[in-house]
């Protein structure tokens, strides 16, 4: 048996070697190893070691300082080596194979250059008794520590293994090899290295491997972890394999199938456009792979319902017969002669043009007039459907493009939402109070509504939750709104408008008999009873019950009216043969409505104006009052900038004309002039109450009363010019309604007056005026009110008394 301490060599070992920094490395005795040495002290210290006995120091350093070796940085145990041969490398270093002798230990450093030089002690293994019980139970403690780490996977070699039967000088061996070969770190092999005594050494490297052990076991759980979560999916897909099968056995993976099948089907019938068509069934064979039960499963599902419900082919075949659509208009609506000529003019040039390119309708005037009557018997005319959307509060673009599909609960916006709902590719599209969208932080809707509304680009209108372009270019799109001047100028320009102000009393009776009695008898089930309303009946609703410029409130009157009767006819089974005003209160109730607004009798600084609201005319009162002050002006009732401009330009025209008017100057000084105009929370502009101002001021100042029955509406300029208004009609007929008998009109206005109904114009006494002046004279009484007199005269003669 082979001893190493027997090694004649190991006496042979000089008291000083030259010394090899090892870099991260540590070696064990009785190996034969190559080091590469490069570094400049190292080859000095080989080239020392040829020269004599060949015999170098093999020490490790601490840490991984590369360049500078010094002695202070290296341990002080380490293995004394032969050189058995070197080789001059390409790159200068220097290979050496060593066959590594035994430990030493260095008492002390000699020389740091050219090479370090140290003095060394030849360490002695120390052996150990075969007997011990404790190196036996190491020897099988560290056996079964290598044979779990091998257990564990890690590849090892087989020469390692420690045999049963070991001589001492082996086992000694072997334990270094272990360490050299097991131990992670150069920190760890040097402590085996530095503990000479076997059985401490054994101790050590046991206690090491079981960290080693530990190490193992966690890298391999995780290993086993992540091969699990593998074999979780694989076994997931196999159960999923075995579901179909049962489904298959059961016909429900039939069921399903059947319904993607289905919507394939459908979808290659809905004859979409080529993308549209490719997106669809991309997205039926997106379902196939997801469980139904899944959310994602039924966001599809509505997705692909939508596709289907959106028309892309289908369409009812137009026709466009001009003297039919006369008579279909005629027969749906009274009067609107103007509106309907238009209508037709435009529906001839869409007939000669082909599709729709050029610009799109759009009806302004107040609810009831009949605006959307209208587009259904354009609709009907054209042999197109019909369908109705409002716009009104709408401030967030996605309501007309749609909400992207990453949203939960996301829709398509309201143009696409309405083609579904009518079904057809070319219906008349009617998009009511376009005057009242919004736009803020959400976007501008109106932009959107640009793209609906642009024949030259609605052909690819985007809807965000559908994603494919939309072809909107055979839709008739026709606009309605109440108002002009809140309609989004760009929008303004795509649009030819047409007005439709309101009815007047006449015409709405006629409208009434004609259409809405008939009409209603029918709806209510009580058309063969052959009820009839006395004229005098639809006056009285008119005037007492309603009070609006179209006719939906008289509508819904009547409806109510038809609604009573017919329970008159269940009960009594006879119906009242006419409905005459004396009866209306039985029907309807007390009257809401009480004629005039206009006062009872002729007031000071009180005058009463024509104005324009989006629910028709109206007439509104002026009030001036004056109270001791120092010539100050106040404005209140919620008026805009505008109006209270107007009020300013009237007073300074007053006062410059003050001695005219005969009006003492010293009264524009020693008083505050205060104008309020009624209907206080409701916000008023325009300039067209101008001269009413103007004319409840004269009347103030100068102390004359206003004539009640006089309405009168007109800009004013600083030189008391009267300029001409917008909405005359409108105006006109509210002056009707409220009973005025006189209307003072700017004469620029007279042109509007061919709109106006001939028993409107009989009935009313219209002035038209070109000054402001004019307007005093023909309102303003020249005489005190006889009242207002009586009180004077008692006020003078007070004074005369006291
Ligand atoms: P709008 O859309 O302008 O608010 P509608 O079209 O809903 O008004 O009209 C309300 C009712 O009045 C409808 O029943 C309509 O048929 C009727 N109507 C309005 N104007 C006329 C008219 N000139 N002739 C016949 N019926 C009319």
């Amino acid at each position: 048996m082979r001893d190493p301490f027997d090694n004649p060599r190991i006496f042979e070992i000089p008291k000083y070697l030259p010394v090899i920094a090892m870099i991260q490395s540590v070696v064990f005795p009785n190996i034969s190893i190559p080091i590469l040495v490069g570094r400049k002290k190292s080859v000095e210290a080989i080239e020392y070691a040829l020269k004599k006995d060949r015999i170098v120091a093999l020490i490790t350093q601490k840490g991984k300082n590369k360049r500078g070796v010094g002695s202070s940085n290296l341990y002080t145990m380490g293995t004394a080596a032969e050189i058995r041969n070197t080789q001059k490398q390409l790159d200068g270093n220097i290979k050496c194979n060593v066959d590594t002798i035994c430990r030493i230990k260095v008492k002390r450093f000699i020389q740091e250059k050219p090479f370090i030089l140290a003095e060394v002690e030849r360490i002695k293994s120390s052996g150990y008794d075969m007997e011990d019980e404790e190196i036996e139970e190491l020897k099988t403690l560290i056996t079964t520590q290598v044979e779990q780490i091998i257990g564990l996977g890690v590849p090892f070699p087989s020469h390692l293994i420690i045999p049963g039967i070991i001589t001492p000088s082996d086992l000694d061996k072997l334990v270094d090899m272990l360490a050299s070969y097991m131990l992670p770190s150069e920190k760890e092999k040097q402590v085996i290295l530095e503990t000479v005594d076997l059985g401490e050494r054994m101790r050590r490297l046991s206690a090491l491997l079981d960290k080693e052990v530990k190490r193992f076991q966690v890298q391999s759980k995780i290993i086993s972890k992540v091969q699990k979560k593998m074999g979780k999916t694989q076994r997931e897909y196999f159960l999923r394999q075995q579901l179909n099968a049962i489904k298959e056995e059961l016909g429900e993976e039939d069921e399903l199938r059947a319904e993607l099948k289905e919507l394939t089907e459908k979808i290659k019938k809905a004859k979409m456009p080529k993308d549209a068509e490719k997106k669809a069934l991309k997205e039926v064979k997106r379902l196939k792979t997801i469980p139904p039960a899944s959310p994602e499963y039924s966001y599809i599902r509505t997705y692909l319902d939508w596709m289907l419900d959106v028309p892309w082919s289908k369409k009812t075949r137009e026709k466009l017969d001009i003297p039919e659509a006369k008579i279909i208009l005629d027969e749906d609506h009274y009067d609107l002669d103007k509106v309907k000529e238009h209508i037709l003019d435009y529906l001839a040039v869409r007939k000669l043009k082909g599709k729709a390119r050029g610009t799109i309708l759009c009806f302004i005037g107040p609810p009831g007039v009949g605006k959307t009557s209208l587009g259904q018997s354009i609709a009907r005319a054209l042999n197109r459907k019909f369908i109705r959307m409002s716009l009104g509060g709408i401030r967030d673009e996605a309501e007309i493009r749609g909400h992207r599909r990453t949203y939960v609960g996301a829709m398509p916006g309201r143009i696409v939402s309405g083609m579904a709902q009518v079904g057809t590719i070319n219906p008349v599209f009617m998009l009511d109070e376009i005057d009242k969208i919004g736009a803020d932080f959400r976007g501008d809707p109106s932009s959107a509504l640009l793209e609906v509304l642009d024949p030259e680009q609605n052909n690819q209108f985007r809807d965000h939750y559908i994603e494919i372009p939309y072809d909107l270019s055979n839709v008739m799109f026709i606009t309605t709104g109440n108002i002009l001047d809140t309609i989004p100028p760009a929008l303004k320009d795509r649009m030819e408008t047409l007005n439709l102000p309101g009815y007047s009393r006449e015409e709405k009776l006629h409208i009434a008999q004609k259409f809405l009695v008939p009409k209603q008898l029918k709806e209510q089930g009580i058309e063969k009873y052959k009820v009839k309303f006395s004229d005098n009946a639809i006056y009285e609703i008119i005037e007492r019950y309603t009070a609006e410029a179209g006719v939906r409130n008289l509508e819904r009157s009547i409806a109510s009216i038809c609604r009573k009767i017919a329970r008159e006819i269940v009960s009594n089974g006879e119906p009242p043969k006419r409905v005459i005003a004396r009866n209306l209160e039985k029907y309807l109730g007390v009257p809401k409505i009480f004629p005039s607004e206009i006062e009872k009798k002729d007031m000071v600084g009180i005058a009463t104006g024509l104005a324009w609201t989006s629910y028709g005319g109206d007439i509104i009162l002026v009030e001036a009052t004056l109270y001791p002050g120092d010539g100050k002006i106040t404005l209140t009732g919620k008026l805009g900038d505008v109006m209270q401009e107007s009020a300013k330009a009237s007073l300074s025209y007053i006062r410059s004309r003050a001695k005219k008017l005969k009006i003492e100057s010293k009264k524009f000084k020693e008083y505050d002039l205060h104008i309020h105009i009624p209907a206080g929370a409701i916000p008023k502009d325009g300039p067209s109450a101008g001269i009413t101002i103007a004319t409840a001021m004269a009347s103030i100042f100068k102390n004359r009363p206003i004539k009640r029955d006089v309405g009168m509406t007109g800009e004013i300029t600083l030189r008391g010019r009267v300029l001409p208004v917008g909405g005359l009609k409108s105006k006109i007929l509210a002056a009707q309604r409220a009973g005025l008998k006189k209307v003072i009109i700017p004469e620029k206005n007279k042109k509007d007056l061919k709109d106006i109904p001939k028993s409107v114009k009989k009935a009313l006494d219209i002035l038209f005026v070109k000054n402001v002046d004019e307007v005093f004279d023909m309102a303003i009484k020249k005489e005190i009110a006889v009242e207002e007199k009586k009180k004077e005269i008692a006020e003078r003669t007070k004074y005369i008394t006291t």
